[in-house]
């Protein structure tokens, strides 16, 4: 039997004016007690709501930051960096007979094709620290 139960109890068998005030003072009190709790409860939960949505986002950045460094894992094992600029594999143990960009690993190419002296430039605006000339000792220190 709980103690609302027994105080019921109490006062339909010995009843009285003061035993009424006083299970009243003691209802007023619990109901005071649990107005409070619901207020912490509701305190607590708004700050979970909130700590909910930054976790979200916070997963969401996470999830962008994995899918990038995948990418990046990939682009890693198609291409291999010497020299700032990079090589891409052929499939076949070799690489294509181009220089890519060390920034945006887009294909670059030289102002004539042909001049040593010409360095590789990107669209982007990158361009090689090696030349032309040089591009075929680069290549044959390729692993
Ligand atoms: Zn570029």
């Amino acid at each position: 039997m709980g103690l609302l139960a027994s105080f019921d109890a109490l006062i339909r068998e010995h009843g009285s004016a003061s035993i009424l005030k006083d299970h009243l003072a003691l209802l007023r009190e619990q109901i005071a007690a649990l107005e409070n709790k619901s207020s912490v409860l509701s305190n607590e939960n708004a700050i979970l709501k909130r700590d909910k949505l930054e976790l979200q986002s916070q997963l969401e950045n996470a999830n962008m930051t994995i899918r990038d460094l995948k990418q990046h894992v990939n682009d890693l094992g198609e291409f291999t960096e010497s020299h700032g600029a990079y090589f891409k594999k052929d499939g076949n143990g070799g690489y294509h007979n181009a220089v890519y960009c060390g920034a945006c690993k887009s294909q670059t190419a030289t102002m004539t094709g042909r001049n040593p002296r010409d360095v590789f430039r990107c669209k982007c605006g990158w361009q090689t620290s090696f030349t032309k000339g040089m591009e075929t000792q680069i290549r044959q220190s390729l692993p």
